[in-house]
């Protein structure tokens, strides 16, 4: 391969454009002097004009403000107004150097752009817009204020125990006895959603009531129950009659069981 002397330093280098830049009418179409030398005649120039033109040599500017992308304004470029970012840099020999700059944007308008993230997100986890979503807090604002003057005359352990039983049901209960029949009512439905035979007026049914055998059996104390009331106060003929009427039922299948699937199905 050819070589070339640098007229400069006097190095010998292959003739080639990695260590030459080009010249038309050079030798190998290649300038005398190499890259290396050829960047350091220009840069010396450049600071030799620079000097000549400022009375001094050009030095780096350190920034002390910075404007924020967001909102445009300039703030003083220190932690108070911006975070810190770090940013690692890999060196050519494998190491990796890390060292800390500022983010672009100012530590108000990242709050702001982060709160807005969080509040798409939650947006898309709800499957809402923002105006609906805004709607229903409003709605809910409004609600909280009148059920907070309902509350204003009562003492602040009871108002907690309230608000505490309406997060649960969505009820406002005032009194103790109000939030028991609530819990009865509660229990009623619970109870009846998973019965399997027919108890007429009976509110809860014991572990016994709830057996095949005890259900199969008709006795005077279970008519007496499915009537809502005691053997003793119910007269005979009735027991026999609500006795007939079960039985009647159960051959033309219209037990409880039976009518709840019709029900389904339909
Ligand atoms: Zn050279
Ligand atoms: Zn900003």
């Amino acid at each position: 391969m050819e070589t070339k002397i640098c007229t400069k330093c006097k190095n010998e280098f292959p003739a080639s454009k990695d260590y030459f830049n080009a010249q038309k009418n050079g030798k190998y179409g290649l300038r005398s002097v190499c890259k290396k030398c050829c960047k350091k005649y220009y840069s010396n120039r450049h600071r030799e004009n620079y000097k000549k033109e400022h009375g001094h040599y050009y030095v780096k500017e350190i920034k002390k403000t910075k404007t924020c992308s967001r909102c445009g304004n300039e703030f003083p470029l220190n932690d108070t107004y911006f975070f810190k970012k770090v940013i690692k840099q890999e060196l050519a020999n494998g190491e990796i150097a890390v060292y800390y700059g500022y983010r672009h944007l100012c530590k108000k308008c990242h709050a702001a752009v982060t709160l807005e993230k969080k509040r798409k997100k939650r947006y898309k986890e709800l499957g809402c817009t923002e105006s609906g979503y805004k709607a229903a807090y409003i709605e809910q604002q409004r609600f909280k204020k009148i059920k907070f003057k309902e509350l204003a005359n009562v003492d602040d352990k009871t108002r907690a125990k309230i608000l505490r039983v309406f997060r649960k049901y969505g009820k406002m209960f005032y009194s103790e006895e109000d939030y028991d029949q609530h819990l009865i009512e509660v229990r009623k439905q619970a109870s009846l959603k998973h019965r399997k035979y027919d108890y007429g007026n009976a509110d809860f049914i014991t572990p016994k009531m709830s057996s095949e055998k005890y259900m199969l059996n008709l006795t005077n104390a279970r008519m007496a129950q499915s009537l809502g009331m005691s053997v003793k106060d119910v007269p005979e003929e009735i027991i026999e009659t609500k006795r007939l009427t079960i039985k009647l039922k159960r051959e033309l299948g219209l037990t409880h069981s039976s009518i709840k699937e019709r029900n389904i199905k339909n």
